[in-house]
C-alpha cells in the first residue's frame, strides 16, 4: 500500500514528490503516463520562474533536475496512465490503470494539469511557440513595445487582452462574433482601453510568417473579405480542458465537489472535499497556471498528505 499517489508529473507532481519523500513518507510514486516536466517541457523559454535566470533556457533543460532530485530522497516513477481513482468506504483510494493493473494508497495528490484548447486556423500549430502563445503572463513580455493579436471573446481572452494591453503598443482583440462571452464589467474595461482594437465578425483563417517566427494574421470578415493584421505575437484564449478525467468515476459522477469549469474544488490547503485526496496546479480552482504556482501547490499538497497519513 502507498503512503501517497502522486498522479501527474509536471510541476505540480514533482514538488509534490519531492516534499512527501523528503518529509518521510516512506512510500511515495508517482504515475506519469509521459515524460515527466509537464506542459512547461513544450516551451523554448524560460523567464519568470524566480532565481532560473539562464539565457534562453528552455522548459526542457528546467525542468530536467526536478526528477533527479525527487529521486534523491526516495520518489518511486511510475511510466503509467491512471484512468480512474476511487476510493473505498474503508477511506482507501484505488489506483486504476490503464494496462488493467491497481495500486491502493492512503492519500491522493492530483496533478494532472490542463491544456488550452486550440481555436484550428491554418499556421497555429506551425508556429505554436514561436509566435503563437496561450499564455500571455508567460510570454507577453517577449511583445514588450510591440503590436499583438488576441483571439476569443470569452474572460479570458479580454482579461489577458488587458494584461498586453499594459505591455505592448497595440492590442487587435479578434472575436469570431459581435457580442462577447465575458463579463460586462471587463467588456467596458476592454472598450475603454485606448491600444485595444477590436476586430469582431472576424474568423482567424491563418497565421503566416517564416524561420523568425509570426509576421502576421488573416482573418474573414463578413461580407466575406480577409483582413492581413502584421503582428509578430498572436494569443489565442479560445477555451481550456482541464485534465480532470481520472476523477470521473464508474457512474459518471466526479470523486470530489468540482466547479462549474471542471475544475477541482479545493481549500487553501489543497484538500479537496474528500478526506485524503488533494489537488494541486493548473486542474485546482483559480489556478494562475504559471510553474511557480504550481509548484507552491504540490508542496502544500504534500505537507498536508504527511499530516493526513501520520494521523492515521
Ligand atoms: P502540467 O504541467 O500540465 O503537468 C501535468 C502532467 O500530468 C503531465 O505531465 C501529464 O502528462 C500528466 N498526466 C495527465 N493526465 C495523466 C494521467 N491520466 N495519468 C498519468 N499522467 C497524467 N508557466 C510559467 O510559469 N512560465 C512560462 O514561461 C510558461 N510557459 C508556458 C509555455 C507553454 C507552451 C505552455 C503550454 C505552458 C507554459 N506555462 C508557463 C504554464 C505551465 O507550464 C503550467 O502552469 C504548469 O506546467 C502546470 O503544472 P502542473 O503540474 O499543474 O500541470
Ligand atoms: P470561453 O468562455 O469558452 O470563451 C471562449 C471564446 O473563444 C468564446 O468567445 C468563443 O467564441 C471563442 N472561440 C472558441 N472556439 C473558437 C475558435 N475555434 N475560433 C475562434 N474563436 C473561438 O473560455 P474562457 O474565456 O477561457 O473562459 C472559460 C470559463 O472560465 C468561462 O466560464 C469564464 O467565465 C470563466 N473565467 C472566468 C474568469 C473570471 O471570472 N475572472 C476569468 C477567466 C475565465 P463564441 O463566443 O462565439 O463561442
Amino acid at each position: 500500500m502507498l503512503d501517497c499517489a502522486i498522479i501527474g508529473g509536471g510541476p505540480a507532481g514533482l514538488t509534490a514528490g519531492l516534499y512527501t519523500t523528503r518529509g518521510g513518507l516512506d512510500n511515495v510514486t508517482m504515475f506519469e503516463k509521459g515524460l515527466p516536466g509537464g506542459q512547461i517541457t513544450m516551451s523554448s523559454e524560460i523567464e519568470n520562474y524566480p532565481g532560473a535566470t539562464a539565457h534562453n533556457l528552455s522548459g526542457m533543460d528546467f525542468m530536467a533536475p526536478w526528477q533527479e532530485q525527487c529521486q534523491r530522497f526516495g520518489l518511486k516513477h511510475e511510466m503509467s496512465e491512471v484512468t480512474r481513482v476511487s476510493r473505498r468506504e474503508d477511506g482507501i483510494f484505488t489506483i486504476h490503470k490503464s494496462d488493467g493493473s491497481v495500486d491502493e494508497a492512503k492519500s491522493v495528490i492530483v496533478c494532472t494539469g490542463s491544456a488550452p484548447k486550440r481555436a484550428g486556423f491554418a499556421g497555429e500549430d506551425i508556429y505554436f511557440g514561436r509566435g503563437v502563445s496561450t499564455c500571455a503572463t508567460c510570454d507577453g513580455f517577449f511583445y514588450k513595445n510591440k503590436e499583438v493579436a488576441v483571439i476569443g471573446g470569452g474572460d479570458t481572452a479580454l482579461e489577458e487582452a488587458l494584461y498586453l494591453a499594459k505591455i505592448c503598443t497595440k492590442v487587435y482583440l479578434i472575436h469570431r462574433r459581435e457580442t462577447f462571452r465575458a463579463a460586462p464589467n471587463t467588456i467596458a474595461r476592454v472598450k475603454n482601453t485606448a491600444n485595444i482594437e477590436l476586430v469582431i465578425n472576424a474568423i482567424p483563417e491563418e497565421v503566416f510568417g517564416g524561420a523568425m517566427g509570426v509576421d502576421g494574421i488573416r482573418v474573414k470578415l463578413q461580407d466575406g473579405s480577409s483582413r492581413q493584421i502584421d503582428v509578430p505575437g498572436v494569443f489565442v484564449f479560445v477555451g481550456n480542458n482541464v485534465n480532470n478525467q481520472v476523477l470521473i468515476q464508474e457512474d459518471g459522477s466526479f470523486l470530489c465537489e468540482m466547479t462549474q469549469w471542471g475544475e477541482v474544488k479545493v481549500d487553501l490547503s489543497m484538500k479537496t472535499s474528500i478526506a485524503g485526496l488533494f489537488a494541486a496546479g493548473d486542474m485546482r480552482e483559480s489556478a494562475p497556471k504559471q510553474v511557480v504556482c504550481a509548484a507552491g501547490d504540490g508542496a502544500v499538497a504534500a505537507l498536508q498528505a504527511i499530516a493526513f497519513v501520520d494521523g492515521h
